[in-house]
């Protein structure tokens, strides 16, 4: 009989550490991104449990073989993506078995599963499948009803390795429904909690928002992290805790402090992201938008019809590139882009309401700048972006200076626009900031 130790953990036993080990040449390579590390160790953080180690090693069984070893010696829980295929260069099981001793034998179970799996698909069973059967002998396997490779733990007792397949969209329900459980089976409940939740601002910039909140930033639990995104700035909240309860209401308290100081800048919460906020509101305060778009080409428009039921809210989005195009469709005066040249306040402000006038919305946003790598001048250079606004209280234009290539000028653009639509639609229905 063997005894599995590890999970019946004492209140005093040091955190679980968990490590993993990414298997795959095309990762060395750079070819795809680790996004199934990433997925676990968020997983695992928010179970509590402490990724210590992450590592990425090729189809090479001698290397993989070196890394599994030394991942045992410093985790508890070693976890495998990958390799766990039909072909020459699949070597996790046998990576696995050669750094744990524990041999591989057939599986008869996860035979019949595999031919199972091609038989439903009508495709005549492979042989070279069959070492996808194998499974430690001290240990198990982990069913795979979106795929052919099962996983499986190998069971040392005192640590374990646990191997998951590649593709995102089998690991992670054989992650959720079979690993996890297989865990908890052991009497493995981590002591504690991690809870996170992400502040979302816009319109102030990281170094304007940290000092409003960096006494709460001493803060060792829960923690307050700033991240500077582009064209916008996030504060991440997170609670180390016994139990759900606890973390949340602690994050609940930060959050409050966070939102006295800047809540004016505040627009979402952890995946809203400004366009959905936009939306939501517009919806919600039954306003109705439109575009008048010159230098981001259509992006604020699209971002807005990025969101389900946009439909109900947005009524045009023009893309006016060129002067002809401004004067024809918005009603820019020719004149006045002689004067002023077509990026400057008066052409943003006659976009916007040209385009209010003929779509018959209630708020109106545009702009004009010039996104480079050319066209600056010293008096308008790279990075000039004036945001029009219009509503049935007026019209006006904001002047932004923007950082960085042609894609990301535009981004920031198109951010400031939907930040300044939002502003907008709060005023025009008369309620403050904040969400
Ligand atoms: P493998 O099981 O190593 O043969 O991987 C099968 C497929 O899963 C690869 O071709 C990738 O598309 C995907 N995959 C493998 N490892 C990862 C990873 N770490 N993150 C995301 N996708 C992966
Ligand atoms: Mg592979």
């Amino acid at each position: 009989m063997w005894y599995h130790t590890v999970f019946f953990l004492p209140e005093d036993y040091p955190p679980v550490r968990a490590e993993i080990v990414s298997v795959g040449t095309e990762l060395l390579l750079g070819q795809i991104t680790d996004t199934n590390a990433v997925f676990l160790s968020q997983d695992l953080a928010a179970r509590g449990i402490d990724v210590l180690h992450r590592s990425t090693v090729g189809d090479n069984m001698e290397r993989l073989e070196a890394a599994l070893r030394l991942a045992l010696s410093r985790a508890d829980i070693v976890i495998t993506i990958g390799g766990l295929g039909p072909t020459q260069d699949d070597l996790t099981k046998e990576a696995c078995s050669a750094a744990t001793g524990i041999p591989l034998v057939p599986d008869p179970e996860s035979e019949q599963a595999i031919r199972d799996f091609f038989a439903r698909r009508g495709v005549p069973f492979n042989e070279a499948n069959l070492k996808q059967a194998l499974r430690p002998e001290r240990g198990t396997n982990l069913k795979n009803p979106n795929g052919t490779a099962p996983g499986c733990v190998f069971d040392c007792g005192d640590r374990s390795i646990i191997c998951l397949p590649g593709p995102p969209a089998e690991l992670r329900p054989m992650w959720l429904n079979e690993a996890v459980p297989w865990l908890a089976a052991r009497g493995f409940t981590p002591s504690e909690v991690l809870r996170s939740r992400v502040l979302r601002f816009v319109g102030i910039g990281e170094s304007l928002l940290e000092p409003k909140v960096r006494d709460l930033m001493a803060s060792s639990n829960p923690t307050l992290a700033p991240y500077a995104k582009t064209g916008e700035v996030h504060l991440r909240i997170t609670a180390k805790a016994p139990d759900e309860e606890s973390a949340v209401a602690m994050i609940a308290e930060m959050e409050h402090a966070v939102r006295e100081r800047a809540g004016e800048w505040l627009y979402g919460v952890d995946d809203e992201t400004l366009e959905t906020v936009v939306v939501r509101q517009a919806l919600e305060r039954g306003v109705t938008l439109a575009t008048a778009e010159s230098c981001t080409g259509g992006l604020i428009s699209s971002r807005i019809t990025d969101v389900p039921g946009s439909s109900g809210a947005f009524l045009l989005g023009a893309v006016c590139y060129s002067n002809e195009a401004k004067t024809e469709i918005l009603g820019v005066p020719p004149e006045m882009i002689a004067a002023h040249g077509a990026v400057s306040e008066e052409v943003a402000i006659a976009m916007a309401e040209g385009a209010r006038r003929r779509s018959g919305a209630d708020i109106a946003v545009s702009d004009t700048g010039i996104a480079g790598p050319s066209g600056g001048t010293p008096e308008k250079p790279v990075g000039l972006v004036w945001i029009g606004i219009a509503s049935a209280k007026g019209a006006r234009a904001e002047r932004n200076l923007f950082a960085g290539d042609r894609t990301t000028v535009k981004l920031r653009a198109s951010q400031a626009a939907l930040a300044l639509l939002l502003k907008t639609i709060r005023e025009e229905s008369g309620h403050g900031g904040g969400c």
